[in-house]
């Protein structure tokens, strides 16, 4: 009768850069376009994680609108009937859900979490409860809606086994209460969510551009006045070689460059290179990707402007009614389970 799911967060990105553009929310429009159809998409903000860690909490719910507004510009189709977004925070099972999970969760297991050792190393004054607990609540998240596939990066493979784990001791005890998602080796074969692709800083084009760099002219924000763009991509690193070829070990800048004018143009790495490579003014091929920067982000920045709250409310609330019902189905199946519920 149901598609099965696959479920996605779309998490909170303040500030994205050309770099989460073209490497995170364009991979998730392509999931939208190759999958919706045969299976249901759920992509959700995770609201209730963002603040495991010290947040600007003044702002925090305005950005998860404005968060999403950026990947509805960048191309998710809001009517797509199999496609549901919605607020992790909208729809109490999550919590509930995930205090039910956490007394089946063990101390010890947790405890091997390496991002929550890497995370509260960095943050050791303020180590909260909700950093520590977080894989739980993330488990709660995907055996709501039954998920079968998580699209998750390499980082998040922990967190998906001890989903499964925490799925299987509770089926063991009390039944077929849970469906188990793929295991990360069918998880990768299925889908990559990282396509792999990493735009370069553009002052230092051997390291990656972070939307958390202090570094204003190593970024290019989707968010920026195109003027300004096409001043950081004049001013971008380069080298003094003075012929351009696509090499990232000798000539990253330039090559980087090249990268940037082939994916935002539409066009392919081989055309791109064909018409450049072996010329000698950069100043001349910098005017061209800075003109093509500039283009894209006049087009982005008409589209995000066309997308009001009451549009993306709209699909919110609507998603949110909708997956209530079969969350609290799952909720439901639990609190029985563990006699909160009398049985039917
Ligand atoms: P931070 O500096 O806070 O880590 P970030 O720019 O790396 O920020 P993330 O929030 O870590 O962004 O990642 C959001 C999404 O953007 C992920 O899907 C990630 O793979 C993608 N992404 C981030 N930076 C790049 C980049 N330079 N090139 C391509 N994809 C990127
Ligand atoms: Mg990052």
């Amino acid at each position: 009768m149901s598609k099965p799911v696959i479920l996605t967060g779309i998490r909170s990105n303040e500030e994205p850069t050309l770099g989460n553009y073209l490497g995170g929310m364009l991979p998730m429009v392509a999931l939208q376009r190759e999958h919706a159809g045969e299976y249901q998409i759920n992509m959700f903000v995770p609201d209730l994680h963002s603040f495991t860690t010290p947040i600007d909490h003044a702002s925090l719910y305005r950005n998860s609108l404005t968060n999403l507004k950026y990947f509805i510009a960048a191309g998710l189709d809001l009517s797509n009937p199999d496609t549901f977004l919605y607020r992790q925070s909208y729809i109490p099972a999550h919590s509930e859900l995930t205090w039910i999970l956490d007394c089946f969760t063990y101390v010890g297991e947790m405890s091997r979490m390496t991002q929550f050792k890497e995370k509260s190393s960095e943050h050791n004054e303020s180590v909260t409860m909700g950093l520590f607990n977080y894989p739980v609540l993330m488990a709660a998240d995907i055996l709501l809606y039954n998920a079968k596939y998580v699209p998750v990066g390499e980082d998040q493979f922990q967190h998906l086994e001890i989903t499964r784990d925490i799925a299987t001791r509770f089926n063991n005890k009390f039944g077929d209460i849970f469906t188990i998602p793929e295991a990360t080796k069918q998880q990768m074969s299925f889908i990559q969510r990282d396509n792999g692709l990493r735009i370069r800083s553009l002052t230092d084009p051997t390291k990656k551009m972070s939307k958390s760099s202090t570094d204003e002219k190593s970024k290019i924000l989707l968010a920026d006045d195109p003027e300004v763009a096409r001043k950081k991509i004049m001013s971008a690193t380069t080298d003094s070689l003075g012929e351009i070829n696509f090499n990232w070990e000798t000539q990253p800048g330039i090559t980087s460059l090249l990268q940037i004018l082939a994916l935002l143009g539409g066009r392919s790495q081989e055309e791109v290179n064909a018409e450049w490579v072996g010329h000698t003014q950069y100043g001349d091929f910098k005017k061209a990707v800075a003109d093509e920067v500039a283009r894209f982000l006049t087009d982005f920045q008409a589209r995000l402007a066309t997308i009001t709250d009451e549009i993306l409310l709209a699909k919110l609330e609507q998603s949110e009614r909708d997956m209530a019902i079969t969350a609290n189905e799952t909720l439901l199946r639990a609190q029985r389970a563990v006699g909160l519920r009398p049985t039917v």
